[in-house]
């Protein structure tokens, strides 16, 4: 049996971080990200309060500096954030990941990095995606040619998270042109030295706190140790820890339907018409039962893909579900709530628009769900010992 509240842990540490960043969503992303989109607004400021609690740090090992929390934890506190702003999470999120991806790949790097990036004093990204090729992973043309004992990085990136001002970067990179994956390799970028350049953030029509955006590499130079990942692992790991991601952008959309369903909810008991609150007509209600039913399911998908991946299981299908399942369900149920408040659910003042936004967003980050659903359809159209 799953519980709706993704505050209710049976680790009290884990509890209790929770309820925090309920807290936090509430009285402090809510409010400001009405000013983010109006503002076109990457708040740097608030994602350094979020890593004075400690959230840049949650999955790594106390001995790092971190909480040594599971997955599951993370994926939840997302879930929370992003009831409040998509963007906001996603963009934490990030940073969080290439603190651990280091810890976990490359402890010299980490050693060089963590400090910042546990205080957000750096942001970071994870760059696979290029103006000419974003689902089509194989087809990126940045390339990485062997210089002496280092590489020489040329090429550009497009569509990062974070990248309106990050500088900690995980960029991917071919080190063999004409190989696809087998010749791509992860490079630690850092965008204070020579040879990296920041293209203007992008100007999206919403959900600006996810500060994307993109650079250039001309002649970037890195040292052979600045190599995370080497040809023939990095794109068979970045196929891997894809599937943490597509677990949390699925919680994502299950923290937006969430908190579309209480607003609409919280409105209708208070809006009369027809002598009668909007939650006495029958009609009107049977939309809150909708989402209610799609948000349960989606929930238990999400909750089943954490566990696996808190197991170290494979959870391939299971993270594809849950995200296929939870954008589609956010993609229909959010303007549909948002019309049970009339007028008012376009006001600027609720999140029904960026919300929105945050399920268009989650139907193309970490997996199309084109490409996620033709995965799952060549499960079933290929002979079982294919
Ligand atoms: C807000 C935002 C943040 C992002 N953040 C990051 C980031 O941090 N790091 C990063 O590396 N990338 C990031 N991306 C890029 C994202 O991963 C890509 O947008 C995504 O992979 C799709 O690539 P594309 O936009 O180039 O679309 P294309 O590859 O050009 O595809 C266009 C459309 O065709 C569909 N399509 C393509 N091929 C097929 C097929 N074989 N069958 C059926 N349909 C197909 C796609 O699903 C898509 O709908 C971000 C994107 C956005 C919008």
């Amino acid at each position: 049996m799953t519980t709706q509240d993704p505050a209710a842990h049976p680790d009290p540490r884990a509890e209790a971080l929770l309820r925090q960043a309920q807290d936090f969503a509430d009285r402090v992303v809510a409010p400001r990200a009405i000013d983010w989109d109006r503002a076109d607004q990457f708040d740097i400021a608030t994602l350094r309060e979020a890593a004075v609690l400690g959230w840049f740090g949650l999955q790594l090992p106390e001995e790092r500096g971190g909480l040594g929390l599971p997955f599951s934890v993370k994926s939840r506190l997302t879930e929370i954030l992003a009831g409040a702003d998509f963007g906001f999470a996603l963009s934490l999120v990030n940073t969080m990941n290439i603190g651990h991806k280091l810890v976990r790949d490359a402890p010299h790097l980490a050693d060089r990095y963590l400090p910042d990036l546990l205080t957000g004093a750096r942001l970071a990204s994870t760059a696979l995606t290029e103006p000419g090729a974003g689902t089509d992973f194989g087809a990126i043309t940045t390339t990485a040619r062997r210089d002496g004992d280092g590489w020489v990085l040329n090429g550009g990136k497009a569509w990062i998270i974070n990248a309106a001002a990050s500088d900690v970067i995980l960029a991917y990179a071919q080190t063999d042109p004409g190989s696809r994956g087998a010749g791509i390799a992860a490079f630690l970028v850092d965008g204070q030295r020579e040879g990296f350049d920041r293209r203007e953030a992008f100007a999206l029509t919403g959900q600006h706190s996810i500060g994307v955006g993109g650079f250039e590499l001309h002649g970037y130079r890195a040292a052979a140790d600045e190599m995370v990942q080497p040809p023939g692992q990095a794109f068979k790991y970045a196929l891997n820890d894809i599937n943490g991601a597509r677990t949390y952008v699925a919680a994502m959309c299950c923290g937006m339907v969430d908190a579309a369903l209480k607003i609409a909810g919280a409105y209708g008991r208070r809006r009369e018409t027809f002598g009668r609150k909007l939650v006495d007509h029958q009609g009107w209600r049977w939309s809150l039962a909708d989402a209610d039913i799609d948000l349960a399911a989606a929930r238990a998908l999400v909750r089943h893909a954490e566990a696996r991946i808190d197991a170290g299981q494979e959870a391939r299908h299971e993270a594809a579900r849950a995200k296929v399942f939870a954008t589609r369900m956010a993609e229909r149920h959010i303007p549909v709530l948002g019309q049970l408040m009339g007028a008012e659910g376009l006001s600027a003042s609720y999140p029904f628009g960026r919300h929105t936004m945050g399920a268009k967003i989650s139907g193309l980050v970490d997996g199309s769900s084109e490409i996620l659903r033709d995965g799952l359809a060549l499960r079933h159209a290929r002979e079982p010992d294919a």
